[in-house]
């Protein structure tokens, strides 16, 4: 996974400490009473299903760039979008660690309304970490599985609305811990130039990244490189379907994959939890294991995503 950054204290931190507490009173005070859903209540999320999925890419291992076990998420990921359009990104990068392959994987939901929502994810695994039992449970498997099952969500439905795209992206994590920002996010580097030259950067009404969704200790923080209103209307989406509690208690700095897009101007947010055990402590470590995560968690992020889709639509 990933990312990145920030600042938890002084002896993680590779960029300035920039961790703010906030009182939410304050950082939320714009928004507005839960609007109501349709009859049908809430988007439908299957959390337990979510928690299979993040459970047996946990089983592939240690799913590092160029690796057997990388090919055979891979699969995993492109055997779950059947009958879905699928669009492969693939490339080549020179690091310091050697050559290799990189696959963005992107599965399109075409919509009634001129404008695309793009929900990514990595879903590769730290390549300095690869000789230990290090296997991402909550960097990088529990944001990947949360995407399959927007997947499951959105198949075969007609989408009223901007079109979906959900994309895995690959070769997200740093080749060198600590983080190194010139041999990471390649995978999102590429497509966000890709999408620049081509058009495609301009349709995006949002990119909203998902990264370490799982942890039973759910705490999604505040991204402070996030563009506001897009974290705003996160947060209102969380009101809607009454998870709040669980949102931007605290706000912090992150290097993640929406920092290419930001940079290009698409609106951006990242829905992340970056105090994955006190400070932090099992991120890129061997304890990044399933046992740590829940369902529940899986459950309101995944909610709270398609929420946020339903309010980018009301805009
Ligand atoms: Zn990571």
């Amino acid at each position: 996974m990933a990312i990145a950054a920030v600042l938890l204290s002084s002896a993680c931190a590779r960029s300035a400490p920039s961790e703010q507490s906030a009182a939410p009173a304050q950082v939320h005070a714009s928004v507005d009473p839960p609007t109501p859903t349709d009859s049908a209540g809430p988007p439908e999320f299957n959390a337990s299903r979510a928690m299979e999925y993040v459970k047996e890419i946990v089983t592939f291992g240690p799913r590092p760039l160029g690796s057997k076990n990388h090919e055979k998420v891979e699969n995993y990921i492109l055997s779950h979008l059947k009958g879905v359009e699928v669009e492969h990104d693939n490339f080549d990068i020179n690091t310091s660690e050697g050559h290799f392959p990189v696959h963005n994987i992107l599965a399109k939901f075409p919509g009634t309304r001129d404008g695309i929502i793009v929900i990514a994810s990595h879903y590769d695994t730290n390549w300095p970490l690869r000789n230990t039992s290090f296997a991402g449970a909550n960097d990088g498997a529990s944001s990947s599985a949360l995407l399959l099952e927007i997947a499951n969500q959105l198949r075969g439905k007609k989408i009223e609305g901007y079109s979906v795209w959900l994309l895995w992206d690959d070769a997200e994590e740093s080749m060198k811990l600590p983080w190194d920002d010139p041999q990471s996010l390649y995978g999102v580097r590429h497509l966000a130039q890709k999408w620049q030259d081509d058009g495609t950067a301009k349709k995006i009404k949002a990119f909203l990244l998902e990264d370490m969704v799982g942890d039973a200790d759910l705490n999604i923080d505040r991204v402070l490189e996030g563009t506001p209103w897009v974290e705003d209307l996160i947060y209102q989406a969380a009101v809607n379907v009454g998870y709040q509690s669980h949102f931007f208690a605290r706000q912090m700095s992150v290097v993640d994959d929406f920092k290419p897009f930001l940079e290009r101007g698409v609106p951006s947010a990242d829905l992340i939890d970056l105090n994955y055990g006190y400070n932090n402590v099992f991120h890129h470590t061997t304890q990044d294991t399933v046992d740590k995560l829940s369902p529940k968690s899986l459950g309101i992020v995944g909610t709270v995503t398609l929420e946020t889709v339903r309010l980018l639509n009301q805009r």
